[in-house]
């Protein structure tokens, strides 16, 4: 396990969100990993120094699928700093580098603990070979990640029902998705039931869940051409019934910083 302070409950950061570049700090107690590595090696260095952490800090490095903007670097930085590396089967076989420092394969239906931090990876429909997302605890609060997923499913709603915080997909608006400049092709896989939440499934979603707990709320993996902050925020704070204030959007550039659950 990683040196350094232990926290109470669970701390995480965002190191950037978006379809350049994904990456996500998450610490429970002493332990610490990073979910994703969408950026090049020295840009996560660079990233995670701004966090007031080190590459030796992260004790596993979880890949949610093989897009790029998620898998990035992760085989390179697996090797430099000589992290582990957790990622599905299928995952794992739709990788062009696969030379890892180490590497667990994980499944998405089974439960996985590592050091203070358990860790639910749960399915999701996208167009990956075997794409998950994760619910982390620390056996009392509750943090959902639900990224690059076209649809929801019951099962994704039951996972996340109840979370303390809540990093949640709004990728685009409907509307302006329609009539931005994405070719067609382009168009129907983002919007279709294996590309990205729009800001409207990310409310339906909010709508029919159990939020009664979530003290957190961000909006992740905006699209830079087909939504704009202020509609995602607006969407999300209709399904909550707060003002925009009270939610916070991830960005590409600067994520978000520490907050804590
Ligand atoms: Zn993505
Ligand atoms: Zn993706």
């Amino acid at each position: 396990m990683a040196a350094g302070n232990p926290v109470r409950g669970i701390r995480f950061a965002s190191l950037g969100s978006g379809s350049r570049g994904n990456c996500l700090v998450v610490q429970a107690g002493r332990t610490r990993v990073m979910v994703d590595c969408g950026f090049s090696v020295a840009e996560t260095e660079r990233r995670l120094a701004r966090l007031g952490l080190a590459p030796e800090d992260i004790d596993a490095v979880l890949i949610t699928h093989e897009h790029s903007d998620h898998v990035g670097s992760a085989a390179a930085f697996s090797r430099r700093h000589r992290r582990p590396v957790w990622l599905t089967a299928g995952t794992y076989d739709a990788l062009r580098d696969t030379d890892f420092h180490a590497l667990r394969i994980i499944h998405a239906h089974e439960p996985l603990a590592l050091g203070d931090l358990a860790i639910d990876p749960y399915p999701v429909p996208h167009d990956a070979r075997e794409p998950c997302q994760f619910l982390f605890s620390d056996g009392d609060r509750r943090l959902g990640l639900l990224t690059d997923a076209g649809s929801v499913t019951p099962h994704m709603r039951r996972v996340l029902d109840g979370c303390h915080a809540l990093l949640l997909e709004c990728n685009h608006d409907v509307q302006m998705l329609a009539t931005g400049p994405y070719p067609e092709s382009l168009k129907r896989r983002v919007g279709g039931d294996f590309g990205h939440l729009a800001n409207t499934q990310a409310e339906a979603l909010l709508a029919e869940m159990d939020t009664g707990r979530l003290t957190h709320l961000v909006a992740m993996h905006l699209s830079e051409k087909n939504n704009t902050e202020a509609l995602a925020l607006e969407a999300l704070s209709r399904a909550l019934g707060c003002t925009p204030q009270w939610l916070d959007v991830a960005r590409q550039e600067e994520g978000f910083g520490w907050r804590m659950a």
